[in-house]
């Protein structure tokens, strides 16, 4: 790994930071929001539509794209460095979806004008995009999904039903993967598309978790008519797109590891105000600390593979499945950290932190699912990284 761009990614870091100064009004220094920028409620979303205009202005939602796509050709580790800085303050401004996973799909797989057409969207922060995926039916095994396309004329037509797709009450355009041959084999007959989420014939209806926030959906097409073009990668050919797809995701859409270092201090400095915390947990939450680190420097190897263009994929699952794993150690020792208040809501006088340690949490249980689930990444680490056969 080369670390040469260190003084030149932490200038960037330092403007990113006086950015969210200038921008960010208090309220937004905190990560209650960490996992989903927008999709809570109205005031989120426009505060979430305005920064991310004002980032497009200063060309950092397209960093590393080529300079044709109006991009900067930045390495992978100032979009990661941006989002840290984000994230670490709970910040939203940028789309995960459309920044972090369907901008460098289409780079590599859509064609010149479908990167026309798509790509300045994203760069302007006007497009907020969705990930519709999962099915009833079909989460781990994707390839088992039953939403179909069939071609009519120029267009194809969609029926089905896709499950927790986050933030499609309020996204503009959305990924789909759907069957566009039932003869061939699984994984062959499927095709990736992109859809605009206005078209008539898609029903979002919602879906709360069970931290109480409304931040999935379930997502019904329903005789839906998607242009041809919107197609990527052709017919039939959608499994390598969605399998590129998911490496950006589990790379470094979210750096959980910045959601849990922030988490860490904040708790490490109520547990502190308390007085002196127990020998067990002073050392429990210090090594936390360690593992924060840890999941940095894997997400900055994977960004660094991304930017060498070399293969990432199994870094990718290493990032996703230790930074999400220790996500939810931090969240659960925060409950351990806070004592029998800590269970306290929002709302609650006697809640420390707000009320924040029981929904941060209860949230936290879906990251070992979201993005793929945590056996899924040990699969790939076990077969592509380890040239395990499959059991
Ligand atoms: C908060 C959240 C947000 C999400 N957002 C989106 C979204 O925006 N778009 C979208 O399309 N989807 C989204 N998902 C869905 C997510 O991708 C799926 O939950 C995930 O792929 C797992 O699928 P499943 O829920 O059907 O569980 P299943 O695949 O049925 O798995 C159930 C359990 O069995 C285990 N398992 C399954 N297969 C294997 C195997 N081969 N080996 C060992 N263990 C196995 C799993 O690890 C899991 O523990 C989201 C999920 C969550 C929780």
């Amino acid at each position: 790994m080369d670390f040469a761009l260190g003084q030149e990614l932490e200038a960037f870091r330092r403007e990113v930071r006086e950015f969210i100064r200038t921008e960010a009004p208090p309220q937004w220094q905190w990560s209650r929001y960490a996992f989903d920028h927008y999709s809570h409620d109205d005031a989120t979303e426009r505060f979430a539509r305005a920064m991310a205009a004002k980032l497009g202005k200063r060309g950092w939602l397209s960093l590393t794209w080529p300079e044709e796509h109006g991009g900067k050709k930045a390495s992978p580790l100032f979009q990661l460095a941006l989002a840290e800085e984000l994230e670490y303050r709970g910040c939203p401004g940028v789309d995960i979806f459309g920044v972090g996973m369907i901008a460098p799909t289409l780079l590599r797989f859509a064609s010149e004008e479908q990167k026309r057409e798509h790509l300045p969207g994203i760069a302007s922060g006007t497009n907020f995009w969705c990930e519709c995926l999962s099915e009833p039916g079909a989460g781990s095994d994707l390839a088992s999904l039953g939403t179909q396309a069939v071609e009519h004329g120029d267009d194809y037509v969609v029926n089905g039903q896709k499950v927790w797709t986050s933030g499609a009450h309020r996204a503009d355009w959305c990924i789909l993967l759907a069957r566009t041959d039932r003869e061939l084999p699984r994984h062959k007959g499927v095709s990736f598309f992109l859809v605009n989420m206005k078209t008539p014939g898609i029903t979002v209806r919602p879906l709360i978790n069970m931290a109480g926030d409304h931040e999935s959906n379930e997502v019904y097409f329903d005789g839906v008519r998607v242009p041809g073009r919107n197609l990527i990668g052709g017919k039939n050919r959608g499994w390598p797109v969605v399998l590129g797809l998911l490496d950006f995701e589990r790379a470094t859409a979210v750096p959980f590891y910045v959601v849990a270092r922030h988490y860490l201090e904040v708790i490490a400095r109520h547990a502190g105000r308390a007085g002196a915390p127990r020998q067990t947990l002073r050392r429990h939450l210090a090594d936390l600390a360690v593992q924060c680190e840890i999941g940095r420097l894997l997400a900055y190897r994977a960004a660094w593979l991304q930017g060498e263009g070399q293969p990432f994929d199994t870094e990718a699952a290493k990032v996703k499945l230790y930074t999400v794993e220790l996500n939810q150690r931090v969240a659960a020792a925060g409950m351990e950290a806070l004592g029998l208040h800590g269970g306290l809501l929002e709302g609650s006088k006697q809640a420390p932190l707000d009320g924040r340690a029981p929904w941060y949490y209860l949230r936290s249980i879906g990251n070992t699912l979201e993005a793929g689930a945590s056996e899924i990444d040990r699969d790939i680490i076990a077969s592509r990284g380890l040239g395990l056969p499959r059991g």
